[in-house]
């Protein structure tokens, strides 16, 4: 409900435009095909994505063949669902860490302004009302204000945070926050990161310093590096999961702000081309709006 409700815009867009390709039309013709590329396209779902969603249904469809509306969304449906990697927590509701993996080390990138400060908040909001001890690290030590914002989220869902002063170093800030969640005996820790791209060896040599340094405490530690994009971004996003994952090794996503915008295909292109899985999809600015990533009921709530 609250998924379909966040999706408003780009279901608008996606269902209501792909309703209007094929209506009134009585088979798959070049023409509909034609409309549903556009389509894709202007939703994000990035050129190289949308080709092969196209090519899949033309090998499915037998050309200028009879097939109703209905047997058309169910055919790109599938194709789609087919193209979005399945998470670790799947058809879950809610996270659960994996056996031997306590604390759970969660470390968290993306560029300045995407939503990852918000997004780690949310996260300990949701970790914390599945009766989860959390701990959060203050490592973006690049901007002050990161560190108050992460602090105004560490006091609003009462959770404990690790940071130290403005400048300091990140990977300093990282040890610190895993010995306390071990010294607590705490569930997960997130650690957040500076955002910056713009010197991409030194976001490299940050983030794989900041690994190494944890690993003193944590030896298989980060479990998961969980990069945020700003869904309603496009192209950027796109630009952004190129250069972090040239980066460091990135291992899930979380797409945020897909309630204000009319381009929630950019999910479908990113999960396909950088094969990894979309964890959480951010629907509004409140604690509770996001949620973990279910692609069925993604897909579905475009089809509906
Ligand atoms: P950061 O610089 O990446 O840490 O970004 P912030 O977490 O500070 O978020 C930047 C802005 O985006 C804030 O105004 C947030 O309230 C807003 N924001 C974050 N996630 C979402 C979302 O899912 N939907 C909407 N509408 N706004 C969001």
């Amino acid at each position: 409900e609250t998924l379909d409700k966040g999706l408003e815009k780009s279901k608008e867009s996606f269902f209501g435009k792909l309703s209007k390709a094929v209506a009134g039309k009585s088979k798959v013709d070049d023409d509909v095909l034609d409309n549903l590329e556009e389509i894709l396209v202007a939703s994000d779902v990035g050129v190289d994505t949308t080709l092969k969603i196209i090519d899949r249904i033309e090998k499915r469809v037998a050309k200028d063949k009879y097939v109703g509306t209905d047997e058309l969304n169910r055919i790109l449906r599938d194709e789609i669902a087919g193209l979005l990697s399945e998470t670790n927590i799947g058809n879950e509701t809610e996270f659960t860490i994996p056996e031997n993996k306590k604390p759970y080390v969660l470390m968290v990138v993306g560029v300045n302004g995407v939503g990852k400060t918000t997004t780690i908040g949310k996260l300990a909001a949701q970790f914390k009302k599945q009766g989860l001890k959390v701990v959060l690290g203050a490592a973006d030590t690049f901007r002050a204000a990161a560190i108050d914002q992460l602090q105004v989220w560490a006091d609003r869902t009462d959770v404990p945070i690790v940071r130290q002063e403005m400048g300091s170093d990140p990977a300093s800030v990282a040890f610190d926050t895993l010995k306390s969640a071990v010294t607590q005996d705490a569930d997960v820790v997130i650690i957040d990161t500076a955002g910056r791209l713009h010197n991409k060896v030194n976001l490299m040599n940050e983030l794989t310093k900041i690994k190494r340094v944890m690993q003193k405490v944590v030896a298989d530690a980060p479990h998961d590096v969980l990069l945020v994009l700003d869904g309603s971004t496009g192209q950027n996003a796109f630009e952004q999961a190129k250069q972090f994952t040239l980066a460091t090794e990135v291992t899930s996503l979380a797409v945020t702000k897909l309630d204000g915008t009319a381009k929630g295909g950019v999910v479908i292109g990113i999960s396909d081309q950088f094969q990894i899985p979309v964890k959480y999809i951010g629907v509004g600015e409140g604690i509770d709006d996001l949620q973990v990533f279910n692609k069925h009921e993604f897909v579905d709530s475009f089809f509906k």
